[in-house]
């Protein structure tokens, strides 16, 4: 078995066929899904959503760099709220996304200082989005948040440089098909020998993503695809795929904290 550990299901594009998404991807092998939570409102629907499936989903609580210019003196205390269901198993995601930049950088940093101190105060594992912010999103990090906090570098993008900081970092590396994308994301493949065994984690970002080398790759993407990014990662590192699966299943349950048998 496989866990997705990003998966946006609330997105709209799952609206008509969510449970069925949810059953192809445990028929699959891949079970559970971590669901993301990109704002208050998508968090307590991704925490409605896990309740709902008991076991099969869990959510993270958390605001997207994006959504930053939305929150307010209500964000904190409601993502504090949110925490307390046991099916909430990470806060974020969050970080900071100078690619876009849909909000101010100020703003961005500001309320990823307060997720991090938010995940401190409840000692929550973070999920961390940082897209073309590298510099300020480490000084951030290293100032606000203990080594003692988990936290993973969700959908790596970077070079070797990036890699070896967030390892020092203490960071969980999560890798996405981005790896199977032959304009953009091979560079990583040689990458992943360097991730340690224990800190690799594996994710789709479905609806996003989606691999290219897969025959539909300009479909929707689908948890139940984070079988062939594993199959990828396995041919890449040369390990076998059963190995592949029993450590990145583990460290999974490690990093959100489930109870996986
Ligand atoms: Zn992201």
């Amino acid at each position: 078995m496989l866990i997705d550990i990003g998966v946006n299901l609330t997105h709209p594009s799952f609206d008509k066929d969510r449970d069925a998404v949810v059953a192809a991807a445990e028929k699959a092998g891949v079970c559970p899904l971590i669901v993301t939570g990109t704002n208050v409102e998508e968090s307590r629907k991704a925490r409605d959503y896990a309740v709902s499936l008991q076991g099969k989903c869990f959510a993270t609580a958390g605001v997207h760099p994006h959504n930053a210019n939305v929150c307010g003196a209500d964000t904190i205390p409601w993502l504090r709220e949110l925490s307390q269901f046991p099916e909430v198993v990470a806060i974020g995601e969050c970080g900071l996304d100078y690619n876009r930049d849909y909000s101010p950088r100020p703003v961005q940093r500001k309320w990823f200082e307060k997720q991090i101190l938010l995940a401190c105060e409840l000692n929550m594992p973070l999920f961390l989005h940082e897209r073309d912010a590298f510099d300020d999103f480490t000084t951030i990090l290293e100032q606000n948040c203990p080594k003692t906090v988990k936290k993973v570098a969700h959908c790596f993008t970077g070079g070797e440089k990036e890699l070896f900081k967030y390892l020092e970092m203490d960071c969980y590396i999560g890798i996405t098909g981005w790896i199977c994308d032959e304009r953009r994301g091979l560079h990583i493949q040689p990458l992943l020998k360097h991730i340690p065994a224990d800190r690799l984690l594996l994710e789709t970002d479905a609806p996003f993503l989606t691999p290219r080398s897969l025959p539909h790759a300009r479909n929707r993407n689908m948890p139940a695809n984070l079988v062939h990014i594993a199959e990828t990662a396995s041919a890449a590192l040369g390990k076998d795929f059963a190995k592949l699966s029993i450590e990145t299943f583990q460290n999974s349950c490690e990093f959100f904290g489930i109870d996986c048998k």
